[in-house]
């Protein structure tokens, strides 16, 4: 294992498995073992976790984009709340942090914390995105993984790498074992938001991209027996 921090980004749709809202319980008790496994091997693991499980910027006429995202940032900081408790039960320390206040259930994030945090080998949860609405979590965990400095993102999603077409309407569709992120923006793949894209590229933070379903995903990604997609910067 040659990267010492890294982060962890989870898909809220990944966590939730087949029933595709909430969360089994069982698929993130298994990326709790791993993540246990990362740590014990002296990696630091930070961790962002998006909201499509509870919730995905649902404007309408009545609900506007500010408003919509709001709900959305709540959802991920109420994942991040359940993930870290179950990481907790295998034995791993923990803290949520979020960029606003959340009362007594998180703690407010400063990069200083992040940092004394990660170096004690404690997973630290990046909840709340950026704190601002018209982001995503790809970018907040391009912007975690930055001011962390972190090694690389894993992007654990409910997809096993990056394809130059959605395979789910195309079957011929072909997976990219490597892509540099310039293809990835040029290409407008939808494996991330352009502005998690470019903010990657302008500071050299490299992807790997595998499916949250593949057995020992995140360790085979972090020991070098890869199955997805390398980005390379
Ligand atoms: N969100 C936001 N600002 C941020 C991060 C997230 O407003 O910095 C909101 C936005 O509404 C988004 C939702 O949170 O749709 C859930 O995040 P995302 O869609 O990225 O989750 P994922 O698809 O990874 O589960």
């Amino acid at each position: 294992m040659t990267n010492k921090r890294i982060l962890l980004k989870l898909s809220g749709e990944a966590l939730a498995g087949e029933q595709n809202t909430g969360f089994s319980e069982e698929i993130v008790l298994e990326v709790a073992n791993q993540v246990k496994k990362a740590i014990d091997k002296g990696i630091e693991v930070g961790v962002v976790i998006g909201g499509g499980n509870f919730w995905r910027g649902r404007t309408s006429q009545n609900i506007s984009r500010s408003k919509a995202d709001q709900i959305g940032m709540l959802a991920t900081i109420m994942n991040a709340i359940y993930v870290s408790e179950v990481f907790s039960s295998v034995g791993l320390h923990t803290e949520v942090l979020t960029p606003f206040n959340v009362g007594t259930f998180t703690k407010l994030f400063s990069i200083e914390r992040a940092h004394k945090y990660l170096s004690k080998g404690k997973v630290v949860f990046f909840a709340g995105g950026t704190g601002h609405p018209f982001f995503s979590t790809d970018t907040a965990a391009a912007l975690r993984a930055i001011e962390i400095k972190a090694d690389t993102i894993l992007l654990a999603k409910n997809i096993d790498g990056v394809y130059d077409s959605d395979p789910k309407t195309n079957s011929a569709a072909i997976k990219f074992n490597e892509i540099s992120l310039k293809e990835v923006i040029e290409k407008e793949l939808k494996v991330m938001d352009l502005t998690a894209a470019i903010m990657c590229l302008e500071n050299k933070i490299p992807m790997m991209v595998f499916g949250l379903n593949e057995k020992d995903g995140i360790i085979n990604t972090l020991e070098g027996k890869f199955n997805g997609t390398y980005i390379t910067i």
